[in-house]
């Protein structure tokens, strides 16, 4: 990989969540040769495995190693390239060590884009904490304090995903990502997630709703499929785009 390669860093709770919500903007930038690098905090092992908990003789060695193969497999057809943290979830805890590896790969990556979870999430407080932990590590990394010496992050803008109920998580939708041309990698990707095949359809149908919305509110008349996200900082530029 090269230096001037640009990259953009997805950090998420469980390993599914990257896929559904993030899985067209992975796709869609791995194509256009950027580095996409995705953190997964846990492998979502206790609370988003239910399915691979059903069958006779299930451990959590069995759950998170299934867990892993999937998510792999997923980030590979995707184009990303992939991390574990294994931090546990349900409930996930982030302790210092664990944090600044997260800010470690904030100066090594150089993101030119943060994709994390919502702010807010109350069915599932894994999600808001990876939020906030992905946040403060960017600043920590922007900080010419921390690791004096080393280059320092500049200022990557934030875009928060879509959770699974936006309007109960105070979320609203302001960037239409247009995932058209890379749904049918993202579709693949879900279809690897076997612990949750009851969401497959779910996130087409969401992927399909934004495409809608995404055509209404732009010159794009044949986008089919998007992925919506929530700015946390203002866009700047000279002009209205
Ligand atoms: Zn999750």
């Amino acid at each position: 990989m090269t230096e001037a390669k640009k990259s953009g860093l997805v950090v998420v709770a469980h390993t599914g969540d990257f896929v559904w919500r993030a899985g067209g903007a992975i796709a869609l930038f791995a194509k256009k040769g950027w580095h996409m690098k995705i953190v997964c905090l846990s492998f979502g092992e206790r609370g988003e495995s239910a399915k691979m908990w059903r069958e006779p003789g299930a451990t959590m060695e069995k759950v998170k190693a299934g867990r892993i193969k999937e998510a792999e497999k997923a980030a590979n057809i995707l184009g990303g390239d992939i991390e574990f943290f294994d931090l546990g979830d349900y409930p996930l805890r982030v302790k210092d060590d664990a944090f600044f590896r997260l800010v470690d790969v904030f100066r090594k990556v150089k993101p030119q884009f943060l994709l994390t979870h919502s702010r807010e999430d109350p069915y599932n407080f894994d999600h808001p904490r990876a939020s906030a932990i992905a946040q403060e590590a960017r600043v920590i990394a922007q900080a010419h304090g921390h690791n004096p010496g080393e280059p320092v992050l500049g200022a990557p803008p934030v875009y928060l995903f879509e959770p699974h109920q936006p309007e109960q998580c105070n979320w609203k939708p302001q960037m239409i990502l247009d995932i058209s041309e890379v749904f049918d990698i993202k579709r693949r990707a879900f279809e690897c997630l076997e612990a949750q095949e009851y969401l497959w359809e779910y996130y087409t149908r969401v992927a399909l709703n934004r495409g809608v919305q995404g055509a209404r509110n732009s010159e794009r008349k044949t986008m089919k499929y998007g992925e919506a996200y929530e700015r946390v900082f203002p866009s700047v530029g000279d002009e209205f785009v």
